[in-house]
């Protein structure tokens, strides 16, 4: 369906061009797959099996194409965990080849040597090593035993090939909130740049949200650390929904889905927003005529989520300039209001809302889930890897796939 969408004002603020929408999002995350060989606790899109409808590689070339004529300069690719797609090498080199750089996020599996002299080597590339404690302890509680050992082997690799300005991107918890200083010297050592980013009821983070949201005193210990350390660190729009404690943190301040962000899924759906992936937040699929710059351009969905908000409880508050109500994906899944506050509001509005919920709500789960087999969803405790795949499709993320070609 497509739909008028709310004309953007000319000149003024930048952010308040955004709320408008452009005509190319400056933020384009693309899932290349759903396989992952971790089963980490709070992965937002509930990875761990490749879906067989994936975009094949003559359609992920093509979607390239597009994001070429839409001059989307680059693209941020994650997962699941792309590099285990056999083509992924491949898509890189097509996508630089076509003036699309990438990002790419990784658990750095296949980053052995080779690769990493093979990205240090390459022009518009960027890679991000997700690592969710400072120490293997606290890490692989949530991402998976010899997680921390496959992901500083990886960054090892890449500053001894000589890669600049890699990323180390951490998930920020109840249980590494702690641990940010020690992040910073472990990238530091690695001549890295640290990237801390918000943990969201999205996806398996749905079930471990309770357990491992910051705390509110935690919270404020993570502004004032931001301030203190912000220009180094990048945050991307993770924690607007702080400002009103002070002082605006640098990055994005305004939920930016489907105005200057959104998702493309290894199927080729496209959601609002990476955190947002359910059937509410779906806006088309680049399979779908007129392709991805139809979808982004004239859908419905992101006409209603660029009309900006002139109603609701955040509306009223006085700090709504700086927060603007908060994270849409968080509020969705914990079953709060759009309008209202973020769960996690520093002014405490966010606790008294969830307290409020009916006894009865049924929170919003996501429709898709691709976790391997065995205890993976919902564990009570955080105990580290799944049991043993029951499936031969589980065994591993890459059955079914002809690895003996580079591409599909
Ligand atoms: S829904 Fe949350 S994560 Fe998504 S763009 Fe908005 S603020 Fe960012
Ligand atoms: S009430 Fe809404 S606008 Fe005010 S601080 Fe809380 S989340 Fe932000």
């Amino acid at each position: 369906m497509t739909a008028v969408v709310p004309e953007r004002p000319v000149g003024g603020r930048l952010i308040d061009q955004f709320e408008y929408g452009l005509d190319a999002p400056i933020c384009l995350t693309w899932e290349l797959t759903y396989a992952c060989n971790l089963a980490c606790v709070h992965c937002l899109s509930s990875s761990g099996r490749r879906d067989p409808r994936e975009l094949s590689t003559a359609e992920a070339e093509a979607v390239i194409d597009e994001l070429q004529r839409m001059q989307v300069f680059y693209v941020n690719v994650g997962g699941g965990e792309p590099t285990v797609r056999p083509d992924f090498w491949h898509l890189l080199d097509y996508a630089i080849g076509h003036q699309v750089g990438v990002k790419f996020s990784t658990n750095g599996v296949k980053l052995d040597r080779a690769r990493a002299e093979q990205l240090a080597a390459t022009d518009y590339v960027d890679v991000q090593i997700s690592l969710d404690g400072a120490t293997a302890e606290v890490n692989d509680r949530v991402r998976g035993a010899g997680s921390f050992a496959t992901a500083t082997r990886a960054l090892e690799n890449l500053a001894e090939a000589g890669m600049r300005d890699f990323k180390v991107s951490v998930v920020v918890t109840r249980e590494n909130a702690g641990q940010l200083d020690a992040f910073k010297a472990l990238t530091d050592r690695y001549g890295a740049q640290l990237r801390i980013t918000r943990l969201r009821p999205s996806g398996r983070g749905a079930d471990v949200w309770d357990q491992l949201h910051p705390t509110a005193a935690q919270q404020r210990e993570l502004y004032d650390w931001l301030l203190a350390n912000g220009e180094g660190v990048l945050t991307g729009d993770s924690f607007f929904h702080l400002s009103p404690f002070g002082e605006a943190l640098p990055g994005l301040n305004l939920c930016g889905a489907g105005r200057v962000v959104c998702l493309i899924d290894p199927v080729g759906d496209v959601y609002a927003c990476p955190f947002a992936i359910h059937e509410n937040f779906l806006a088309g699929n680049v399979r779908d005529e007129g392709g991805f710059q139809r979808v982004w351009q004239q859908s419905a969905l992101f006409a209603e989520l660029r009309t900006p908000q002139t109603g609701g409880a955040c509306t009223r508050c006085a700090h709504f300039d700086a927060c603007r109500g908060g994270c849409m994906a968080a509020k969705f899944f914990t079953g709060l209001p759009l309008d209202g506050p973020d769960p996690e509001c520093v002014q405490g509005y966010g606790e008294t809302a969830l307290a409020a919920r009916d006894a009865a709500l049924v929170t919003p789960r996501s429709h898709l889930d691709h976790s391997h087999a065995g205890p993976v969803r919902g564990q009570p405790t955080l105990l580290g890897m799944p049991g043993i795949p029951a499936k031969s499709c589980d065994e591993s993320p890459l059955a079914g796939l002809d690895l003996r070609s580079g591409v599909r």
